[in-house]
């Protein structure tokens, strides 16, 4: 019996598990199989990580879109245990769980150690506050369900108290209740569209009597040149003058330099009123990686893998997705964070796993950019798509927003297959018909 243990649920690590139980047929062969599949996750759901903003902004509900662990590894056969990695020994092939306790604090799981011939860690990335004095304590981060929830229950408190407060603030003109988002990546842009859609849609069912466009300040620093740096200028200039239209102020090349209670200061000089503040201004590596029995880490805390995805240091510990340095021939700093290269390793992890359990050479992994998508909520989407070696080609309007609504079906149907992708797709539009567009509670 080959032991497979994939360490993280996400974007890519449940889309291994699910693929290497169907690969191998674990339903379907109980008791002749020489393969088995062990899925860890230190929560016992999966939430699509690319949707947090929304959940943030109240347009998607995490319960009509979370996935129970316990429940799709009895539909294709793998085994689930919830827990943190919190250890590894390579000598003994074990990694160790950390105790699982409920919201009172009291154990529910004790800590474990789970035996491994294979380990894959796949436990994604976490925020980087890049020491910023007051980031962590007094900013919100999009990690988590719980975080996304927690500012989503947050933006509408704050926007009931700013209407209940009209005509106390000094200012005319002055939005009523601000939100200063840190970060003009993606995730930040994104965001700054649905928080707009927000205050509009809460102010049409009475949640608050401000002007949603200019009582709600939104606000999104950025420390680089320009926005979206990961895209192209094209697909920045035409978002640059979608949020103008949105009412969306953006301070380029502005470095925040301490989040405090109410407000941010900037390294001008600038302080800027937040009645919430969202942190959305990179990514770094989990720090449990560095822990890890010695297995090599690059200068940010990614575990560095080679064109294989094997460890450098330990063939028989794989990495994929966030968590992984990975080498992007001819462009420096690597294969970038993102779904769809989670997407892309896990399907290469699938066929390289078969060969590892069959005795094979195992084959090399290459990254394929397609393009990137940006959702400006209702009011849009842009974004390019790669095609071979070229630089892109610039799309806008229906045409994006489908190719980006689509992104997330992928990932559903690489989870449910096309049938019940298509159920799921009509399940949610009918739900969408008989509820409000945003969550109002
Ligand atoms: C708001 C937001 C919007 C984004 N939008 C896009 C987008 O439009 N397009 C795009 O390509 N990318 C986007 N990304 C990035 C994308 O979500 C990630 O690149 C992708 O999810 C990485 O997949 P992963 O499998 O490596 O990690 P994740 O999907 O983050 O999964 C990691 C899993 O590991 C689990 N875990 C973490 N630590 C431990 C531990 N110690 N022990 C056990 N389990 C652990 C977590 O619970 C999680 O289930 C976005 C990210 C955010 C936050």
């Amino acid at each position: 019996m080959h032991r497979i243990v994939i360490v993280g649920g996400g974007a890519g690590g449940l889309e291994l598990a699910t693929r290497l139980s169907n690969r191998f047929g674990l339903r379907k062969r109980q008791g002749e199989r020489n393969v088995c599949v062990t899925l860890v996750d230190r929560h016992p759901a999966h939430v699509w990580k690319p949707l947090l903003h929304k959940v943030a902004a109240g347009s998607m509900s995490p319960a009509s879109h979370e996935l129970s662990y316990a429940a799709q590894a009895r539909w294709h056969g793998f085994d689930f245990h919830q827990g943190e990695l919190v250890g590894l020994s390579r000598s003994s092939k074990q990694v160790m769980l950390g105790a699982v306790h409920d919201d009172q604090g009291v154990e529910l799981l004790p800590q474990r150690a789970l035996d491994y011939d294979t380990l894959v860690v796949a436990i994604g990335s976490t925020t980087q506050y890049f020491g910023v004095e007051g980031a962590a304590s007094h900013a919100i981060a999009l990690d988590s369900v719980a975080q996304a929830e927690r500012f989503r229950r947050r933006f509408i408190e704050a926007c009931r108290r700013a209407g209940g407060a009209r005509g106390s603030e000094n200012g005319a003109l002055a939005p009523r209740m601000q939100v200063v988002i840190v970060g003009a990546g993606a995730t930040g842009v994104e965001l700054s569209a649905e928080l707009r859609d927000a205050a509009c849609e809460l102010s049409q069912y009475g949640l608050h009597d401000l002007d949603p466009t200019h009582d709600v300040g939104i606000v999104v620093i950025e420390a680089g040149p320009r926005i979206l740096p990961a895209l192209p200028e094209r697909v920045a200039r035409a978002t640059v003058e979608r949020l103008g239209q949105l009412g969306v102020t953006l301070m380029v090349g502005e470095s925040v330099a301490q989040v405090l209670p109410g407000c941010v200061l900037t390294r001008s000089g600038q302080r800027i009123r937040a009645d919430l503040t969202v942190w959305s201004a990179g990514v770094t590596a989990p720090p449990v990686l560095s822990l890890l029995d010695g297995l090599n880490v690059n200068r940010r805390g990614q575990l560095v893998v080679r064109d294989t995805l094997q460890s450098e240091t330990d063939d028989d510990v794989f990495a994929l997705g966030d968590c992984a340095a990975c080498e992007w021939p001819g462009k420096s700093g690597g294969v970038p964070p993102r779904a769809q290269a989670a997407h892309q390793q896990a399907a290469f992890m699938v066929e390289a796993l078969t060969c590892r359990v069959e005795g094979k050479t195992l084959p090399q992994f290459k990254y394929r950019d397609f393009g990137s998508l940006v959702s400006l909520s209702r009011f849009g989407a842009v974004g390019n798509l790669v095609a071979g070696s070229g630089e892109g080609m610039y799309v806008a309007g229906w045409v994006a927003r489908g190719l980006y609504a689509s992104l997330e079906r992928m990932h559903v149907a690489a989870l449910y297959g096309i049938r019940r992708m298509a159920i799921d797709t009509l399940a949610n539009r009918l739900r969408r018909s008989t509820s409000p567009r945003i969550k109002l509670h």
